[in-house]
C-alpha cells in the first residue's frame, strides 16, 4: 500500500528525473524505506554494501568485456546493450547512495570536494593531453 509520504517521494523523484536533476536525499530515503519494508537493513553493513557496489561495477564491466574501444564507445547504438548499461549504472549509483546514507556521508559534498582536489592534483598545464597519474606529472 502506498502512503502519502511514499507517494510524495515518488512524485518528487520523477520531478527530478524529468528536470534532469538528481535529488540524492530522496533516493536515499526511498532506498532506506525499501530496505526497512523488507527487513534488509540488517544486511546493509558498510562491508556488504561495498562488496555489492563492487559486484555491480563488475557487472557493468562484463558488458564491455572483449569489445574494442570503438565498439564500447558505440554501445548505446544497440538499444538492448544500452539498457543493460543503464541498469548496471543504476545499480552502482543506488548502492553508492545507500552506502553514503548508512555511513552519514554527504555524497554531493564529497564529490564536489573531490573534483576540486583532482583539479589541484592535475593542473591543466601539466596534465593536458596526457594520461599520466598525478605523481608522474
Ligand atoms: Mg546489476
Amino acid at each position: 500500500m502506498i502512503n502519502a509520504k511514499r507517494c510524495f517521494q515518488v512524485v518528487k523523484i520523477w520531478y527530478y528525473i524529468f528536470m534532469k536533476k538528481i535529488d540524492v536525499d530522496s533516493i536515499a530515503t526511498s532506498l532506506s524505506d525499501f530496505a526497512k519494508e523488507r527487513e534488509w537493513d540488517q544486511f546493509h553493513s558498510a562491508k556488504n554494501l561495498a562488496m555489492a557496489l563492487n559486484v555491480e561495477a563488475s557487472e557493468l564491466l562484463e558488458i564491455f568485456q572483449w569489445m574494442t574501444e570503438k565498439e564500447s564507445d558505440l554501445i548505446c547504438s544497440d538499444e538492448k546493450k544500452k539498457k543493460q548499461v543503464e541498469q548496471e549504472m543504476a545499480d552502482i549509483f543506488l548502492y553508492l547512495v545507500r552506502m553514503a546514507d548508512k555511513l552519514d556521508i554527504n555524497l554531493e559534498a564529497v564529490a564536489l570536494e573531490k573534483i576540486k582536489l583532482n583539479a589541484e592534483k592535475y593542473p591543466v598545464e601539466k596534465s593536458k593531453g596526457n594520461s599520466k597519474k598525478y605523481n608522474e606529472l
